[in-house]
Protein backbone atom coordinates (compact mmCIF):
# COMPACT_ATOMS: atom_id res chain seq x y z
CA UNK A 1 0.00 0.00 0.00
CA UNK A 2 1.42 3.57 -0.96
CA UNK A 3 0.55 6.41 0.44
CA UNK A 4 0.27 10.52 -1.01
CA UNK A 5 -1.38 13.34 -0.85
CA UNK A 6 -2.38 13.59 -4.68
CA UNK A 7 -2.10 10.50 -6.98
CA UNK A 8 -1.61 10.97 -10.64
CA UNK A 9 -2.57 8.84 -13.09
CA UNK A 10 -0.83 9.39 -16.20
CA UNK A 11 2.58 10.47 -17.54
CA UNK A 12 1.43 12.95 -20.76
CA UNK A 13 1.64 17.10 -20.34
CA UNK A 14 -1.44 16.83 -18.57
CA UNK A 15 -0.56 14.66 -15.28
CA UNK A 16 3.53 15.82 -15.62
CA UNK A 17 1.68 19.49 -15.29
CA UNK A 18 -1.01 18.82 -12.57
CA UNK A 19 1.80 16.59 -10.82
CA UNK A 20 4.64 19.60 -10.60
CA UNK A 21 2.18 22.20 -9.58
CA UNK A 22 0.53 20.21 -6.92
CA UNK A 23 4.21 19.30 -5.38
CA UNK A 24 4.24 22.38 -4.08
CA UNK A 25 1.18 21.61 -1.99
CA UNK A 26 2.22 18.11 -0.98
CA UNK A 27 3.59 14.88 -1.62
CA UNK A 28 2.64 13.16 -5.39
CA UNK A 29 2.49 9.54 -6.57
CA UNK A 30 1.99 9.21 -10.51
CA UNK A 31 1.61 5.91 -12.38
CA UNK A 32 1.99 5.30 -15.75
CA UNK A 33 1.19 2.36 -17.67
CA UNK A 34 4.53 1.83 -19.69
CA UNK A 35 8.06 4.02 -19.31
CA UNK A 36 6.98 7.60 -18.66
CA UNK A 37 7.69 9.17 -21.84
CA UNK A 38 5.00 6.75 -23.90
CA UNK A 39 2.09 8.85 -24.36
CA UNK A 40 0.48 11.05 -26.90
CA UNK A 41 2.15 14.43 -25.61
CA UNK A 42 5.69 12.67 -27.04
CA UNK A 43 3.91 12.20 -30.53
CA UNK A 44 2.66 16.15 -30.68
CA UNK A 45 4.00 17.38 -33.83
CA UNK A 46 2.42 20.56 -34.62
CA UNK A 47 2.44 22.47 -31.87
CA UNK A 48 0.59 24.54 -28.92
CA UNK A 49 -2.46 27.21 -30.00
CA UNK A 50 -1.81 31.02 -28.49
CA UNK A 51 -2.31 34.14 -29.25
CA UNK A 52 1.80 36.27 -29.31
CA UNK A 53 1.01 37.65 -32.88
CA UNK A 54 0.32 41.56 -32.89
CA UNK A 55 -2.33 40.81 -35.77
CA UNK A 56 -3.44 38.06 -33.45
CA UNK A 57 -6.51 38.39 -30.64
CA UNK A 58 -8.01 36.29 -27.78
CA UNK A 59 -11.17 36.94 -29.71
CA UNK A 60 -10.04 35.51 -32.48
CA UNK A 61 -8.95 32.41 -30.99
CA UNK A 62 -11.99 31.93 -29.06
CA UNK A 63 -14.13 32.78 -32.08
CA UNK A 64 -12.28 30.32 -34.68
CA UNK A 65 -12.49 27.68 -31.38
CA UNK A 66 -16.05 28.26 -31.31
CA UNK A 67 -16.59 27.81 -35.17
CA UNK A 68 -14.30 24.33 -35.09
CA UNK A 69 -16.72 23.27 -32.11
CA UNK A 70 -19.81 23.30 -34.08
CA UNK A 71 -22.34 24.77 -31.54
CA UNK A 72 -21.40 22.86 -28.71
CA UNK A 73 -18.38 24.50 -27.15
CA UNK A 74 -18.52 25.89 -23.19
CA UNK A 75 -17.68 29.56 -24.30
CA UNK A 76 -16.34 30.66 -21.05
CA UNK A 77 -14.17 27.71 -20.81
CA UNK A 78 -12.89 28.79 -24.32
CA UNK A 79 -12.33 31.84 -22.93
CA UNK A 80 -10.33 30.64 -19.83
CA UNK A 81 -8.27 28.17 -22.00
CA UNK A 82 -7.30 31.00 -24.58
CA UNK A 83 -6.57 33.71 -21.88
CA UNK A 84 -4.52 31.37 -20.37
CA UNK A 85 -2.09 29.93 -23.03
CA UNK A 86 0.28 32.69 -23.30
CA UNK A 87 0.95 32.31 -19.47
CA UNK A 88 1.52 28.27 -20.05
CA UNK A 89 4.08 29.21 -22.72
CA UNK A 90 5.83 30.95 -20.70
CA UNK A 91 5.94 28.06 -17.72
CA UNK A 92 6.50 25.80 -20.40
CA UNK A 93 10.03 27.73 -21.12
CA UNK A 94 10.71 28.43 -17.09
CA UNK A 95 10.65 24.18 -16.98
CA UNK A 96 13.30 24.60 -19.79
CA UNK A 97 11.67 23.75 -23.17
CA UNK A 98 12.55 25.70 -25.76
CA UNK A 99 10.35 26.80 -28.98
CA UNK A 100 11.43 28.04 -32.39
CA UNK A 101 12.63 31.87 -32.48
CA UNK A 102 11.46 33.87 -35.90
CA UNK A 103 15.42 35.10 -36.74
CA UNK A 104 13.98 38.39 -38.22
CA UNK A 105 11.17 39.56 -36.44
CA UNK A 106 11.79 38.22 -32.85
CA UNK A 107 9.89 36.60 -30.37
CA UNK A 108 8.64 32.87 -31.14
CA UNK A 109 8.02 31.71 -35.03
CA UNK A 110 4.23 31.01 -35.41
CA UNK A 111 3.01 28.54 -37.48
CA UNK A 112 -0.33 28.31 -39.07
CA UNK A 113 -3.11 25.29 -38.92
CA UNK A 114 -6.30 24.13 -40.15
CA UNK A 115 -8.85 26.64 -39.00
CA UNK A 116 -7.00 29.42 -37.34
CA UNK A 117 -7.35 32.43 -38.88
CA UNK A 118 -3.91 33.94 -37.68
CA UNK A 119 -0.19 31.94 -37.05
CA UNK A 120 -0.37 31.16 -33.48
CA UNK A 121 1.21 27.82 -33.42
CA UNK A 122 4.15 27.59 -30.57
CA UNK A 123 6.14 24.88 -32.15
CA UNK A 124 9.51 23.43 -31.62
CA UNK A 125 10.34 21.92 -35.36
CA UNK A 126 7.95 19.17 -35.95
CA UNK A 127 8.41 17.13 -32.68
CA UNK A 128 6.83 19.67 -29.81
CA UNK A 129 5.36 17.35 -27.78
CA UNK A 130 8.58 15.32 -26.83
CA UNK A 131 10.31 18.33 -26.05
CA UNK A 132 8.05 19.51 -23.46
CA UNK A 133 7.55 15.67 -22.75
CA UNK A 134 11.22 15.88 -21.99
CA UNK A 135 11.56 19.30 -20.18
CA UNK A 136 8.89 17.97 -17.55
CA UNK A 137 9.96 14.46 -16.75
CA UNK A 138 13.51 15.69 -15.93
CA UNK A 139 11.58 18.35 -13.53
CA UNK A 140 9.51 16.03 -12.59
CA UNK A 141 12.48 13.29 -11.49
CA UNK A 142 14.32 16.46 -10.11
CA UNK A 143 11.96 17.52 -8.05
CA UNK A 144 10.70 14.50 -5.92
CA UNK A 145 8.05 13.28 -7.78
CA UNK A 146 7.68 9.25 -7.48
CA UNK A 147 7.23 8.33 -10.79
CA UNK A 148 5.72 4.39 -10.95
CA UNK A 149 6.69 3.17 -14.47
CA UNK A 150 4.94 -0.03 -16.19
CA UNK A 151 2.10 0.21 -13.40
CA UNK A 152 -1.29 0.26 -14.99
CA UNK A 153 -3.95 1.61 -13.01
CA UNK A 154 -7.25 -0.59 -13.12
CA UNK A 155 -10.06 0.80 -10.43
CA UNK A 156 -10.76 3.58 -8.71
CA UNK A 157 -11.08 3.10 -5.00
CA UNK A 158 -14.32 4.43 -3.99
CA UNK A 159 -15.34 5.26 -0.03
CA UNK A 160 -18.53 6.85 1.25
CA UNK A 161 -19.16 8.26 -2.63
CA UNK A 162 -15.55 9.77 -2.95
CA UNK A 163 -12.40 8.48 -4.61
CA UNK A 164 -9.86 7.76 -2.11
CA UNK A 165 -7.16 5.98 -4.54
CA UNK A 166 -6.43 3.38 -7.21
CA UNK A 167 -6.01 -0.29 -7.33
CA UNK A 168 -3.29 -0.62 -9.99
CA UNK A 169 -1.15 -3.35 -11.69
CA UNK A 170 2.64 -3.72 -11.39
CA UNK A 171 3.37 -5.38 -14.35
CA UNK A 172 7.20 -6.12 -13.50
CA UNK A 173 6.44 -7.68 -10.32
CA UNK A 174 2.97 -8.92 -11.53
CA UNK A 175 1.06 -8.58 -8.35
CA UNK A 176 -1.37 -5.63 -7.06
CA UNK A 177 -0.83 -2.13 -5.77
CA UNK A 178 -3.12 -0.11 -3.37
CA UNK A 179 -2.26 3.82 -3.87
CA UNK A 180 -4.13 5.67 -1.56
CA UNK A 181 -4.09 9.51 -1.48
CA UNK A 182 -6.54 12.58 -0.22
CA UNK A 183 -6.91 13.88 -4.19
CA UNK A 184 -6.73 11.28 -7.14
CA UNK A 185 -5.91 12.35 -10.72
CA UNK A 186 -6.99 10.62 -14.35
CA UNK A 187 -4.59 12.02 -16.69
CA UNK A 188 -4.50 8.80 -18.83
CA UNK A 189 -4.67 10.09 -22.32
CA UNK A 190 -7.47 8.80 -25.48
CA UNK A 191 -8.99 6.52 -26.65
CA UNK A 192 -8.01 5.91 -30.50
CA UNK A 193 -6.47 2.93 -29.97
CA UNK A 194 -10.00 1.45 -30.49
CA UNK A 195 -9.52 1.86 -34.30
CA UNK A 196 -7.86 -0.19 -36.77
CA UNK A 197 -6.59 3.12 -38.35
CA UNK A 198 -5.29 5.34 -35.53
CA UNK A 199 -2.03 7.63 -35.02
CA UNK A 200 -2.23 7.42 -31.44
CA UNK A 201 0.84 4.96 -29.79
CA UNK A 202 -0.58 1.97 -27.88
CA UNK A 203 -1.47 3.51 -24.77
CA UNK A 204 -4.26 5.36 -26.00
CA UNK A 205 -6.78 2.53 -24.77
CA UNK A 206 -9.49 4.49 -23.13
CA UNK A 207 -8.36 3.26 -19.67
CA UNK A 208 -9.45 6.21 -17.80
CA UNK A 209 -12.56 7.09 -19.25
CA UNK A 210 -13.80 3.20 -18.47
CA UNK A 211 -12.04 3.93 -14.62
CA UNK A 212 -14.19 6.87 -14.76
CA UNK A 213 -17.22 5.89 -15.83
CA UNK A 214 -17.54 2.19 -13.87
CA UNK A 215 -16.62 4.96 -10.64
CA UNK A 216 -19.49 6.99 -11.09
CA UNK A 217 -18.26 9.59 -13.71
CA UNK A 218 -20.40 11.45 -16.07
CA UNK A 219 -18.96 10.51 -19.64
CA UNK A 220 -20.06 13.73 -22.16
CA UNK A 221 -19.78 14.26 -26.23
CA UNK A 222 -17.82 11.17 -26.49
CA UNK A 223 -19.63 10.31 -29.71
CA UNK A 224 -16.82 12.91 -31.25
CA UNK A 225 -13.86 11.40 -32.42
CA UNK A 226 -11.78 13.45 -34.54
CA UNK A 227 -10.15 11.68 -37.76
CA UNK A 228 -6.90 13.79 -38.60
CA UNK A 229 -6.67 12.96 -42.42
CA UNK A 230 -3.10 12.87 -43.04
CA UNK A 231 -1.01 9.46 -41.83
CA UNK A 232 1.47 7.28 -43.83
CA UNK A 233 0.99 3.68 -43.53
CA UNK A 234 4.24 1.96 -43.10
CA UNK A 235 4.69 -1.81 -43.09
CA UNK A 236 4.74 -3.82 -39.40
CA UNK A 237 4.69 -0.51 -37.59
CA UNK A 238 1.80 1.87 -36.14
CA UNK A 239 0.62 5.02 -38.64
CA UNK A 240 2.86 7.72 -38.95
CA UNK A 241 1.25 11.37 -39.15
CA UNK A 242 1.83 13.99 -40.89
CA UNK A 243 1.45 17.00 -39.61
CA UNK A 244 -1.43 20.05 -40.76
CA UNK A 245 1.68 22.30 -40.14
CA UNK A 246 2.81 21.01 -43.25
CA UNK A 247 -0.29 22.17 -45.31
CA UNK A 248 -0.44 25.49 -43.23
CA UNK A 249 3.13 25.81 -45.17
CA UNK A 250 1.61 25.00 -48.58
CA UNK A 251 1.62 21.03 -49.14
CA UNK A 252 -1.51 20.50 -51.89
CA UNK A 253 -3.63 17.04 -51.42
CA UNK A 254 -4.10 15.52 -54.68
CA UNK A 255 -5.69 12.85 -56.25
CA UNK A 256 -4.05 9.97 -58.31
CA UNK A 257 -4.34 12.47 -61.32
CA UNK A 258 -2.75 14.93 -59.91
CA UNK A 259 -6.05 16.90 -59.29
CA UNK A 260 -6.54 18.97 -56.34
CA UNK A 261 -10.41 18.24 -54.80
CA UNK A 262 -10.26 19.44 -51.11
CA UNK A 263 -9.43 23.20 -49.71
CA UNK A 264 -6.31 22.22 -48.10
CA UNK A 265 -7.18 24.00 -44.55
CA UNK A 266 -10.45 23.32 -44.06
CA UNK A 267 -11.74 21.79 -41.13
CA UNK A 268 -10.09 18.01 -40.35
CA UNK A 269 -13.71 16.51 -40.47
CA UNK A 270 -14.19 17.80 -43.98
CA UNK A 271 -10.81 16.86 -45.46
CA UNK A 272 -11.25 13.39 -43.37
CA UNK A 273 -14.57 13.02 -45.62
CA UNK A 274 -13.16 14.46 -48.66
CA UNK A 275 -10.18 11.77 -48.74
CA UNK A 276 -12.30 8.59 -47.55
CA UNK A 277 -14.74 9.07 -51.18
CA UNK A 278 -11.59 9.88 -53.01
CA UNK A 279 -10.12 6.88 -51.59
CA UNK A 280 -12.46 4.83 -53.00
CA UNK A 281 -11.47 5.57 -56.31
CA UNK A 282 -7.53 5.28 -55.54
CA UNK A 283 -4.65 7.08 -53.98
CA UNK A 284 -4.62 10.26 -52.36
CA UNK A 285 -1.20 12.33 -51.77
CA UNK A 286 0.24 15.13 -49.87
CA UNK A 287 2.62 16.90 -52.25
CA UNK A 288 5.44 19.19 -50.94
CA UNK A 289 7.65 18.95 -54.11
CA UNK A 290 7.23 22.75 -54.78
CA UNK A 291 8.07 23.84 -51.29
CA UNK A 292 12.24 24.74 -50.95
CA UNK A 293 14.13 21.54 -49.75
CA UNK A 294 15.79 23.45 -47.16
CA UNK A 295 12.88 24.70 -45.50
CA UNK A 296 11.20 21.63 -45.19
CA UNK A 297 14.76 19.99 -44.23
CA UNK A 298 14.73 22.63 -41.14
CA UNK A 299 11.17 22.78 -40.70
CA UNK A 300 9.96 19.57 -40.19
CA UNK A 301 13.24 17.10 -39.11
CA UNK A 302 11.20 14.32 -38.44
CA UNK A 303 8.48 14.16 -40.93
CA UNK A 304 11.45 14.26 -43.41
CA UNK A 305 14.00 11.33 -41.83
CA UNK A 306 10.54 9.36 -40.96
CA UNK A 307 9.35 9.27 -44.59
CA UNK A 308 12.67 8.33 -46.20
CA UNK A 309 13.33 5.36 -43.94
CA UNK A 310 10.18 4.07 -45.65
CA UNK A 311 11.10 4.79 -49.25
CA UNK A 312 9.71 8.56 -49.52
CA UNK A 313 12.25 11.78 -49.97
CA UNK A 314 9.47 14.11 -49.52
CA UNK A 315 11.19 17.21 -51.03
CA UNK A 316 10.99 14.89 -54.63
CA UNK A 317 7.73 12.45 -54.17
CA UNK A 318 4.41 12.92 -53.28
CA UNK A 319 3.58 11.20 -49.94
CA UNK A 320 0.68 8.55 -50.06
CA UNK A 321 -1.63 9.38 -47.15
CA UNK A 322 -4.67 8.32 -45.46
CA UNK A 323 -7.41 9.72 -42.75
CA UNK A 324 -7.21 7.71 -39.26
CA UNK A 325 -8.80 7.55 -35.61
CA UNK A 326 -6.47 11.04 -34.15
CA UNK A 327 -8.05 12.68 -30.97
CA UNK A 328 -11.45 11.95 -28.74
CA UNK A 329 -12.93 15.65 -28.16
CA UNK A 330 -15.19 14.44 -25.39
CA UNK A 331 -14.25 12.28 -21.90
CA UNK A 332 -15.30 12.50 -18.27
CA UNK A 333 -17.12 15.19 -17.99
CA UNK A 334 -15.45 18.34 -15.76
CA UNK A 335 -16.16 21.66 -14.35
CA UNK A 336 -13.57 23.85 -15.21
CA UNK A 337 -11.33 23.41 -12.57
CA UNK A 338 -10.86 19.43 -13.29
CA UNK A 339 -13.41 18.17 -11.17
CA UNK A 340 -15.62 15.58 -12.12
CA UNK A 341 -19.00 14.49 -10.19
CA UNK A 342 -17.28 12.18 -8.09
CA UNK A 343 -15.74 13.54 -5.14
CA UNK A 344 -11.98 13.66 -4.85
CA UNK A 345 -11.75 12.63 -8.52
CA UNK A 346 -10.25 14.97 -11.24
CA UNK A 347 -9.75 14.22 -14.59
CA UNK A 348 -7.69 16.72 -17.35
CA UNK A 349 -5.91 16.66 -20.53
CA UNK A 350 -7.32 14.10 -23.65
CA UNK A 351 -9.47 12.15 -21.37
CA UNK A 352 -11.99 14.94 -19.88
CA UNK A 353 -14.24 16.94 -21.37
CA UNK A 354 -14.14 20.11 -20.73
CA UNK A 355 -16.74 21.53 -23.04
CA UNK A 356 -13.54 23.40 -24.97
CA UNK A 357 -13.72 21.35 -28.22
CA UNK A 358 -17.52 20.92 -28.40
CA UNK A 359 -18.25 18.81 -31.44
CA UNK A 360 -15.07 19.33 -32.98
CA UNK A 361 -11.69 20.01 -31.87
CA UNK A 362 -9.50 23.47 -33.16
CA UNK A 363 -6.07 21.73 -34.17
CA UNK A 364 -3.27 22.79 -31.51
CA UNK A 365 -6.08 23.45 -29.29
CA UNK A 366 -5.48 20.11 -26.95
CA UNK A 367 -2.03 20.75 -25.65
CA UNK A 368 -2.87 23.77 -24.27
CA UNK A 369 -6.44 22.52 -22.97
CA UNK A 370 -4.23 19.80 -21.00
CA UNK A 371 -1.97 22.72 -19.63
CA UNK A 372 -4.76 25.40 -18.86
CA UNK A 373 -7.16 22.53 -16.72
CA UNK A 374 -4.16 20.43 -15.59
CA UNK A 375 -3.09 23.56 -13.75
CA UNK A 376 -6.42 24.93 -12.23
CA UNK A 377 -6.85 21.61 -11.43
CA UNK A 378 -4.00 21.36 -9.03
CA UNK A 379 -5.26 24.59 -7.20
CA UNK A 380 -8.72 23.09 -7.13
CA UNK A 381 -7.44 19.56 -5.28
CA UNK A 382 -5.02 21.25 -3.13
CA UNK A 383 -8.27 23.24 -1.63
CA UNK A 384 -9.81 19.98 -1.46
CA UNK A 385 -6.86 18.42 0.04
CA UNK A 386 -6.92 20.84 3.10
CA UNK A 387 -7.49 19.00 6.33
CA UNK A 388 -8.70 15.81 5.29
CA UNK A 389 -6.79 12.90 6.32
CA UNK A 390 -5.91 10.20 3.63
CA UNK A 391 -8.55 7.48 3.50
CA UNK A 392 -8.71 3.56 3.31
CA UNK A 393 -10.36 0.83 2.70
CA UNK A 394 -9.90 -2.87 2.53
CA UNK A 395 -10.45 -3.63 -1.26
CA UNK A 396 -11.01 -7.21 -2.74
CA UNK A 397 -7.55 -9.03 -3.31
CA UNK A 398 -7.50 -10.49 -7.35
CA UNK A 399 -5.82 -13.16 -8.83
CA UNK A 400 -3.37 -12.46 -11.61
CA UNK A 401 -4.70 -14.14 -14.74
CA UNK A 402 -2.44 -16.39 -17.17
CA UNK A 403 -4.61 -15.41 -20.44
CA UNK A 404 -4.08 -12.86 -22.71
CA UNK A 405 -6.97 -12.60 -25.00
CA UNK A 406 -5.17 -10.12 -27.68
CA UNK A 407 -7.52 -11.37 -30.59
CA UNK A 408 -10.15 -9.37 -28.89
CA UNK A 409 -8.65 -6.56 -29.39
CA UNK A 410 -7.61 -6.72 -33.29
CA UNK A 411 -11.38 -7.58 -33.51
CA UNK A 412 -12.82 -5.14 -31.92
CA UNK A 413 -10.12 -2.38 -33.89
CA UNK A 414 -11.75 -3.38 -37.06
CA UNK A 415 -15.24 -3.88 -35.99
CA UNK A 416 -14.81 0.29 -35.36
CA UNK A 417 -13.12 0.89 -38.01
CA UNK A 418 -15.17 -0.89 -40.10
CA UNK A 419 -19.06 0.04 -38.81
CA UNK A 420 -18.30 3.39 -36.54
CA UNK A 421 -15.65 5.36 -38.04
CA UNK A 422 -15.50 8.48 -40.61
CA UNK A 423 -18.86 7.98 -41.63
CA UNK A 424 -21.45 6.46 -39.74
CA UNK A 425 -25.16 4.66 -40.23
CA UNK A 426 -27.48 2.95 -37.68
CA UNK A 427 -27.25 -0.38 -39.24
CA UNK A 428 -23.86 -0.18 -38.87
CA UNK A 429 -23.47 0.85 -35.65
CA UNK A 430 -26.27 -1.27 -34.52
CA UNK A 431 -23.97 -4.30 -35.96
CA UNK A 432 -21.12 -2.61 -34.07
CA UNK A 433 -22.95 -2.82 -30.57
CA UNK A 434 -23.91 -6.30 -31.24
CA UNK A 435 -20.31 -7.39 -31.81
CA UNK A 436 -19.10 -5.34 -28.43
CA UNK A 437 -21.85 -7.27 -26.50
CA UNK A 438 -20.68 -10.26 -27.31
CA UNK A 439 -17.09 -9.64 -26.60
CA UNK A 440 -17.94 -8.28 -23.30
CA UNK A 441 -19.47 -11.35 -22.32
CA UNK A 442 -16.66 -13.41 -23.60
CA UNK A 443 -14.73 -11.34 -21.31
CA UNK A 444 -16.68 -11.39 -18.03
CA UNK A 445 -16.09 -14.85 -17.66
CA UNK A 446 -12.64 -14.67 -17.06
CA UNK A 447 -11.32 -14.12 -13.49
CA UNK A 448 -8.14 -12.58 -12.45
CA UNK A 449 -6.54 -9.37 -14.23
CA UNK A 450 -3.25 -8.76 -16.14
CA UNK A 451 -2.14 -5.89 -18.12
CA UNK A 452 -3.95 -7.01 -21.25
CA UNK A 453 -6.91 -8.13 -19.83
CA UNK A 454 -7.37 -4.92 -17.94
CA UNK A 455 -6.59 -3.00 -20.96
CA UNK A 456 -9.54 -4.99 -23.11
CA UNK A 457 -11.86 -4.89 -20.46
CA UNK A 458 -11.44 -0.69 -21.21
CA UNK A 459 -11.53 -0.68 -24.53
CA UNK A 460 -14.54 -2.33 -24.80
CA UNK A 461 -16.51 0.20 -22.19
CA UNK A 462 -14.53 2.83 -24.44
CA UNK A 463 -16.14 1.40 -27.73
CA UNK A 464 -19.28 0.68 -26.40
CA UNK A 465 -19.79 4.35 -25.07
CA UNK A 466 -18.72 5.37 -28.25
CA UNK A 467 -20.87 3.74 -30.68
CA UNK A 468 -23.97 4.37 -27.51
CA UNK A 469 -23.99 8.30 -28.10
CA UNK A 470 -23.06 7.68 -32.09
CA UNK A 471 -26.09 6.16 -32.20
CA UNK A 472 -28.59 7.94 -30.27
CA UNK A 473 -26.93 11.46 -31.96
CA UNK A 474 -29.42 11.36 -35.11
CA UNK A 475 -27.49 14.30 -36.94
CA UNK A 476 -23.71 14.83 -38.95
CA UNK A 477 -22.39 17.67 -36.46
CA UNK A 478 -18.56 18.65 -35.91
CA UNK A 479 -16.34 15.62 -36.65
CA UNK A 480 -19.53 13.13 -36.16
CA UNK A 481 -20.86 12.53 -39.35
CA UNK A 482 -23.82 9.98 -40.16
CA UNK A 483 -25.00 9.27 -43.66
CA UNK A 484 -28.18 8.59 -42.98
CA UNK A 485 -28.76 11.79 -41.13
CA UNK A 486 -26.73 14.21 -43.21
CA UNK A 487 -27.81 17.20 -41.98
CA UNK A 488 -27.25 18.89 -38.70
CA UNK A 489 -30.81 19.91 -36.76
CA UNK A 490 -31.24 22.15 -34.00
CA UNK A 491 -32.81 19.73 -31.92
CA UNK A 492 -29.38 18.64 -31.59
CA UNK A 493 -27.53 21.22 -30.30
CA UNK A 494 -27.18 19.94 -27.13
CA UNK A 495 -24.68 17.12 -25.71
CA UNK A 496 -25.20 13.53 -24.99
CA UNK A 497 -24.04 12.66 -21.14
CA UNK A 498 -23.70 9.14 -20.61
CA UNK A 499 -24.01 7.78 -17.01
CA UNK A 500 -23.87 4.59 -15.16
CA UNK A 501 -26.71 2.97 -14.27
CA UNK A 502 -26.28 -0.63 -12.60
CA UNK A 503 -24.60 -3.06 -15.32
CA UNK A 504 -26.10 -0.78 -17.75
CA UNK A 505 -26.02 3.42 -18.63
CA UNK A 506 -28.51 5.77 -18.65
CA UNK A 507 -28.30 8.71 -21.75
CA UNK A 508 -29.07 12.17 -20.96
C1 LIG B 1 0.66 11.96 -33.61
C2 LIG B 1 -0.03 13.01 -32.79
C3 LIG B 1 0.22 14.35 -33.05
C4 LIG B 1 -0.41 15.34 -32.27
N1 LIG B 1 -0.11 16.65 -32.50
C5 LIG B 1 -0.67 17.60 -31.68
C6 LIG B 1 -0.30 18.97 -31.80
O1 LIG B 1 0.54 19.32 -32.61
N2 LIG B 1 -0.90 19.86 -30.98
C7 LIG B 1 -1.84 19.51 -30.05
O2 LIG B 1 -2.35 20.37 -29.32
N3 LIG B 1 -2.17 18.21 -29.90
C8 LIG B 1 -1.61 17.27 -30.68
N4 LIG B 1 -1.97 15.95 -30.51
C9 LIG B 1 -2.89 15.61 -29.42
C10 LIG B 1 -2.14 15.70 -28.10
O3 LIG B 1 -0.86 15.14 -28.25
C11 LIG B 1 -2.87 14.98 -26.98
O4 LIG B 1 -4.22 15.34 -26.95
C12 LIG B 1 -2.25 15.31 -25.63
O5 LIG B 1 -0.87 15.03 -25.68
C13 LIG B 1 -2.92 14.53 -24.53
O6 LIG B 1 -2.17 14.65 -23.37
P1 LIG B 1 -2.59 13.82 -22.09
O7 LIG B 1 -1.59 14.15 -21.04
O8 LIG B 1 -4.01 14.03 -21.81
O9 LIG B 1 -2.46 12.29 -22.54
P2 LIG B 1 -1.21 11.47 -23.06
O10 LIG B 1 -0.11 12.34 -23.49
O11 LIG B 1 -1.71 10.47 -24.03
O12 LIG B 1 -0.73 10.70 -21.75
C14 LIG B 1 -1.52 9.69 -21.18
C15 LIG B 1 -0.68 8.98 -20.13
O13 LIG B 1 -1.50 8.09 -19.38
C16 LIG B 1 -0.85 6.84 -19.26
N5 LIG B 1 -1.88 5.81 -19.03
C17 LIG B 1 -2.91 5.46 -19.84
N6 LIG B 1 -3.66 4.51 -19.24
C18 LIG B 1 -3.08 4.25 -18.05
C19 LIG B 1 -3.36 3.35 -16.98
N7 LIG B 1 -4.39 2.50 -17.02
N8 LIG B 1 -2.54 3.34 -15.91
C20 LIG B 1 -1.47 4.17 -15.84
N9 LIG B 1 -1.15 5.03 -16.82
C21 LIG B 1 -1.96 5.08 -17.91
C22 LIG B 1 -0.10 6.70 -20.56
O14 LIG B 1 0.90 5.70 -20.48
C23 LIG B 1 0.44 8.13 -20.69
O15 LIG B 1 1.57 8.30 -19.89
C24 LIG B 1 -1.34 14.96 -31.27
C25 LIG B 1 -1.58 13.60 -31.03
C26 LIG B 1 -0.93 12.63 -31.77
C27 LIG B 1 -1.21 11.19 -31.48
Amino acid sequence: MIKSDFLVIGSGIAGLNFALQALEYGSVCLVTKKDAVESNTNFAQGGIAAVFSKTDSFNLHVRDTLKSGDGLCDKYAVEIMVKQAPDEIENLMALGATFDKDAKAGGLQLGQEGGHSRKRIVHRGDMTGAEIEKAMIENARRNGIRIFEKHVAFDLILKDGACIGARVFDVGKKRMVEFFAKAVAIATGGLCEIYENTSNPEIATGDGLAMGFRAGCDVEDIEFVQFHPTALRRKGKPFFLISEAVRGEGAKLVNDDGKRFVEELARRDEVSRAMFSELRNGTVYLDMTHIGKAFVKERFPTIYRTCLENGIDITKDRIPVEPVAHYTCGGLKTDIDGKTNVPGLYAFGEVACTGVHGANRLASNSLLESLVFSSRAAESAHAYNVGREIGFVNTRQMSVASDRPTELKTRLKSVMWKHAGIVRNEKDLIKALREISLMQAYMSKKEGVNEEIIEINNILLAARLVVSAALARTESRGCHFREDYPEKTEDWERHISLKRAGKGFLKL
